[in-house]
């Protein structure tokens, strides 16, 4: 590692409260700032290949790329690392860029590595010329076989030793389509016995007689991306290239073809920093891919998706996913984040966000036998508690028939039970109390349905008499009620880290991460604006699903629970 971009510590004046202690890219951006060496420029680039929808791991890097540029005065450029054509596709060069605009972030510049496919064939060229590239008629497994190990040298290629004329011969022939793909590849002429493996003369340039999505047939090779991401770096006038940890090794090979290359100076500079890691999901496009193929989830957007555009249609809201990866910081070795961390973001905006209503998931009948069929009683409620000083009520119906939550009635209960059974009273949220005097049944010996009566005296939740109960419960009016689909989301596998085990991560599926409900919510929720977000009293924070919903049938999405229910139950 490069001891002189490695510091954590805080660099902070003292006294200054206002942001978190620095990591160690802003300090490396500070001190280059400092001492001049981009004459005071902070140039980024957030690098995405178009071979998938971007996932919250994305968002992290988003954050670093587009984050330490508004921070520093800089620019960040969005540049599709498109070099691959046999996996990308325009379907997600607009996913790409709709995702980073809903983040909240905007590009100085939108840029395509593959229009410069005609530069870095012209830098490919020069280390030809400089006697530093060769073209090799190994195969793909002969290469990996004279690469040698960890602990071996790799040997020679017989071809390595070709004099420059006959590499820019055959190189030029390469391009003009004369070889199959996979007869002949372009090697940097480094060291096959270097100890950085990856510094074994590292392929540049391959075959691939395919169809580009934005450069058609007008390539028949392709730039590897050791090749490509310093030079597009270059061609960019980027300062401060920074990348995950897999890349490490490939830091050398990237300083290598700049050096080697006649690029301006002072020359970009990779700088690594752990990628996040989630617990309980996967955060790769390839293993996503893999799950949205294989119909294990819905698509790209399925709302137990971790990608940006899951997230959304969940309701995540993307200041809560900012906030969560500037809690999350950065580091310099990789581990695995809780994902009750990026919960807990999500809830404690929400709790300041979105107003309380009530909504009854598993509805169970309540007949008020002392209440008048065909009257109401319209009750004041607080859309907020008092501890949120926010204002706001609506109206909410009381009448002869309720709905109330299955869960929320116990024929024979335990102890600290506190809601309903026989003969007991509870609280109606916001109105008044009640007393189950019988239990209906089916014929299968189902409770279908309660007979209580109310305490008119108790209209707003107190008794003149001073008499307490201990539980209160939510409700809607059964005439007033409306019919919706409630989704209650759960993590997506049911293990913390489903890659670390020698099995097939979809066995590791959560078979219980959707479940679906016909719930009955309050009448004020008819005009809800599709893409809003309410608490569900006791159930959670929900989000009005604006892809889901048609006009008279809303779908609910719950974005997070009110409490990590995980934390209980391991
Ligand atoms: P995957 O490996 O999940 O398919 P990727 O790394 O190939 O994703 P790219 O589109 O190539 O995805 O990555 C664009 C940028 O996002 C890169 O700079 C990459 O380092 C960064 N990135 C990707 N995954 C993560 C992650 N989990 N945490 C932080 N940064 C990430
Ligand atoms: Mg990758």
């Amino acid at each position: 590692m490069n001891d002189e971009r490695v510091t954590t510590d805080d660099a902070r004046p003292a006294g200054d409260t206002s942001r978190q202690p620095k990591d160690f890219l802003r300090a490396m951006v500070e001190r280059d700032l400092a001492s001049g060496k981009y004459g005071g420029r902070v140039a980024t680039r957030f690098p995405p290949e178009p071979n998938g929808y971007l996932h919250i791991g994305h968002a992290k890097a988003i954050c670093v790329d587009f984050g330490i540029a508004e921070e520093y005065g800089g620019s960040c450029n969005l540049r599709f690392d498109d070099t691959n054509p046999t996996t990308e596709d325009p379907e997600f060069v607009d996913a790409i860029k709709g995702d980073i605009r809903w983040l909240g972030f905007d590009w100085a510049a939108e840029r395509y590595a593959s229009d410069y496919f005609p530069q870095l064939y012209d830098f490919a060229v020069e280390l030809i010329e400089r006697g530093l590239a060769y073209v090799d008629d190994l195969s793909e497994s002969e290469i990996r076989e004279y690469r040698g190990t960890v602990r071996e040298p790799g040997r020679d290629s017989p071809y390595r030793e070709r004099s420059v004329a006959e590499n820019l011969d055959l190189f030029a022939r390469m391009r003009a389509g004369e070889f199959e793909e996979g007869a002949k590849v372009l090697r940097g002429k480094i060291d096959m016995a270097h100890p950085n493996m990856k510094m074994r003369d590292p392929v540049l340039y391959r075959i691939l007689k395919r169809s580009h999505y934005r450069s058609g047939d007008a390539w028949c090779v392709y730039p590897m991306y050791d090749h490509a991401h310093c030079l597009s770096d270059a061609i960019e006038d980027i300062t401060h290239s920074m990348c995950t940890l897999e890349f490490e090794n490939n830091r050398a090979i990237y300083d290598w073809i700049l050096e080697n290359t006649t690029v301006a100076e002072p020359r970009p500079e990779q700088t690594e920093f752990a990628r996040l890691n989630l617990s309980y999901t996967v955060v790769s496009k390839r293993k996503l891919l893999e799950l949205v193929e294989g119909g294990h989830v819905e698509g790209w957007d399925d709302p137990r998706m971790p990608t940006l555009a899951g997230m959304r249609r969940r309701g995540v809201t993307p200041s809560s996913i900012r906030r969560f990866c500037d809690d999350i910081g950065v580091a310099k070795a990789n581990s695995v984040v809780d994902v009750a961390m990026l919960e807990h973001a999500i809830r404690d905006e929400l709790n300041y966000n979105a107003p309380r209503v009530l909504a009854v998931l598993r509805p169970l009948k309540v007949v008020i036998t002392n209440y008048p069929a065909g009257e109401v009683d319209w009750l004041d409620a607080d859309y907020w508690p008092r501890d949120i000083e926010r204002e706001g009520s609506r109206k909410i119906p009381f009448s002869r028939e309720l709905w109330i939550e299955k869960t929320d009635f116990m024929e024979q209960p335990p102890k600290k039970f506190y809601r309903l059974g026989p003969g007991r009273e509870v609280r109606l949220r916001y109105g008044y109390f009640i007393r189950c005097e019988e239990v209906i049944k089916n014929d299968g010996g189902e409770v279908v349905e309660l007979r209580c009566t109310y305490d008119p005296e108790t209209r707003g939740g107190q008794a003149p008499d001073g008499r307490k109960v201990r539980g209160t419960i939510h409700w809607v009016s059964a005439a007033h009620a409306i019919e919706t689909e409630v989704r209650l989301y759960d993590r997506l596998f049911a293990d913390p880290e489903p890659l670390a085990h020698d099995r097939d991560f979809k066995e590791f599926l959560n078979p219980d991460s959707l479940e679906v409900f016909a719930a009955k919510v309050e009448p004020s929720l008819a005009g809800a604006e599709p893409g809003s977000h309410f608490q569900f009293e006791r159930h959670g924070y929900f989000f009005l699903d604006p892809v889901g919903s048609r006009e008279g049938a809303q779908v609910w999405n719950r974005v997070v629970a009110l409490r990590d229910s995980w934390a209980r139950r391991s």
